[in-house]
């Protein structure tokens, strides 16, 4: 095999496309790796977006801001006392950038130990297998691969009325980047990533105003959990929008006015920071060469079968690009599984187990089907609930808001659901995703011992309250 011949070449180096290479490599395959992501430093930047400007950089905002919560506002019921807290943005974003850097660097490690070769360029799949890899310097080459697995990923939706101008109107990299608190906050979209940067700026002191434009609050989520989130969110003082439409988003000198429609008519908001995360679309902008047979659907996403082949020999596509859910974990499972098929093993992902976050305070997590897709479906269905209030870990830590409910089949108890909001429970979500993987019942669940004092009790007693034998429910 020539210099330039591969046996997988990947086009993206997210967590779809950086894991795929790496399990081609584990498997003994000649892989590479094309990623056009350029770092704060201009260098290249493996990772994609989830460790640039996604899910490891928005996490380490709201640790810094949860830090900075707590501090001001739940230590006196500890007895601490905590005078004149600041927060310094500057060393918060700092920190963020270094965390980012410590992974996408780690990344360049990774490849190197699988023997992964990284080209820093833009890919473009040619016919016959072939890509053709574009530098910063526009200089090209061409190599040739036996497979090639796309993972270009996703961008942010922008809004033909408030285009991104990367200062007063801002996609979710904007956002992780704010040098200061701004006074006010806008946020089009009550999705994940609104919520979570919302709260990041919330904490710090922002007043955060969500404009969300259906009518139900976490529509795909089930509707008892989305209720107790909104009730906590509010509480904490996020004000949000629901049945509301922007119709014009006009950036002054240093202000945003907002223009949006709900059920009392026209409304105005002004705020100094307006943050659009109406969601995002899948990338394949100038990805596919003429005659590659490729195609993609109406939203623009790769077509592909359960085992994200697309139906041209030897090209698969995996992650953001492709349909279901835009989440690092079902990528990278996709990059693994594509992996494992092109060297001959028997790869899979389970797509109805795969675990959802919403990483605010409390938390949401969820996997399986929700109440109203059980009725939906027509599938019968009981269901069990229990609060973190009556958990005796979780009223020793003063963090007693939410519960977690287990739907399992009215017939055969299989687990068909567990949905969670409350302390911790982007961990304990995992346990849920175990059972329901092994098919277990919410029998299984409520059989295992659990320790005590824990907050996974919550979970025990959820399965139990299942068929009405809860210990601690009156
Ligand atoms: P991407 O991560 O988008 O990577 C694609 C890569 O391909 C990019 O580096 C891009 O530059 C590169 N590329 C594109 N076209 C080309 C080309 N032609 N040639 C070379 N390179 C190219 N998900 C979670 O599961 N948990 C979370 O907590 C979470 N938090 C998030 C928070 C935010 C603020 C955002 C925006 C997203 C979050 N996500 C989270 C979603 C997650 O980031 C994505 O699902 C994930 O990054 C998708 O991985 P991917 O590899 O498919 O694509």
């Amino acid at each position: 095999m020539s210099e330039q011949k591969f046996d997988v070449i990947v086009i993206g180096g997210g967590p779809a496309g950086y894991v795929a290479a790496i399990r081609a490599g584990q498997l003994g395959l000649k892989a590479a790796c094309i990623d056009a992501f350029e770092g704060k430093d201009g260098k290249q930047a493996l990772g994609g977006t989830c460790l640039n400007v996604g899910c490891i950089p928005s996490k380490a905002l709201l640790d810094s801001s949860r830090q900075f919560e707590n501090v001001t506002s739940h230590f006196d019921a500890h007895g601490i006392s905590t005078k004149d807290a600041k927060i310094d943005v500057k060393t918060m974003v700092g920190r963020k950038d270094k965390i980012v850097k410590q992974f996408t660097g780690g990344i360049g490690m990774l490849f190197k130990s699988n023997k992964v070769t990284s080209f820093f360029g833009t890919g473009k799949l040619l016919a016959g297998n072939k890509v053709e890899v574009t530098g910063k310097d526009g200089s090209t080459q061409t190599l040739e691969a036996v497979n090639v697995i796309l993972a270009t990923g996703s961008v942010p939706v922008e809004l033909p009325f408030a285009k991104f101008d990367g200062k007063l109107i801002v996609d979710n990299a904007g956002a992780l980047d704010f040098d200061k608190t701004p006074k006010r906050l806008g946020v089009i979209g009550a999705g994940v990533i609104g919520l979570e940067l919302g709260s990041v700026w919330r904490r710090l002191g922002a007043e955060v105003t969500v404009i969300e434009a259906m009518p139900d609050f976490l529509a795909a989520a089930d509707q008892d959990i989305a209720k107790v989130a909104a009730r906590e969110f509010k509480k904490q003082g996020l004000d949000i929008h629901l049945g509301a439409k922007v119709s014009k988003a006009e950036a002054k000198k240093t202000t945003v006015e907002v223009t949006y429609e709900d059920k009392n008519g026209e409304q105005k908001l002004t705020v100094d920071k307006l943050l659009v995360a109406v969601g995002r679309r899948a990338y394949t902008e100038g990805l596919l060469g003429d005659g590659t047979g490729v195609k993609t659907d109406e939203r623009g996403r790769i077509e592909v079968d359960e085992h994200c082949w697309t139906g041209v020999d030897g090209v698969w596509a995996i992650g953001d690009c492709v349909r279901g859910p835009m989440l690092a974990h079902k990528g990278s499972e996709e990059g693994v599984m594509v992996a494992e098929l092109i060297a001959g093993k028997a790869g899979h992902v389970d797509y109805d187990t795969i675990p959802w976050v919403i990483y605010t305070e409390p938390e949401v997590a969820w996997a399986g089907k929700t109440e109203q897709q059980c009725k939906d479906e027509g599938i019968p269905y009981k269901t069990g609930n229990f609060p973190f209030s009556a958990i005796g870990r979780a009223v020793a830590m003063n963090d007693t808001a939410g519960q977690v409910k287990v739907i399992a089949h009215a017939e055969t108890d299989r687990l068909l659901g567990v949905h969670m909001v409350g302390p911790c429970v982007s961990e304990l979500i995992a346990e849920a995703v175990v059972a329901m993987e092994f098919k277990g019942s919410a029998e299984d669940l409520a059989r295992i011992v659990h320790a005590h004092p824990t907050l996974s009790e919550a979970v025990h007693e959820a399965a139990l309250s299942v068929d009405k034998r809860a210990i601690h429910k009156a």
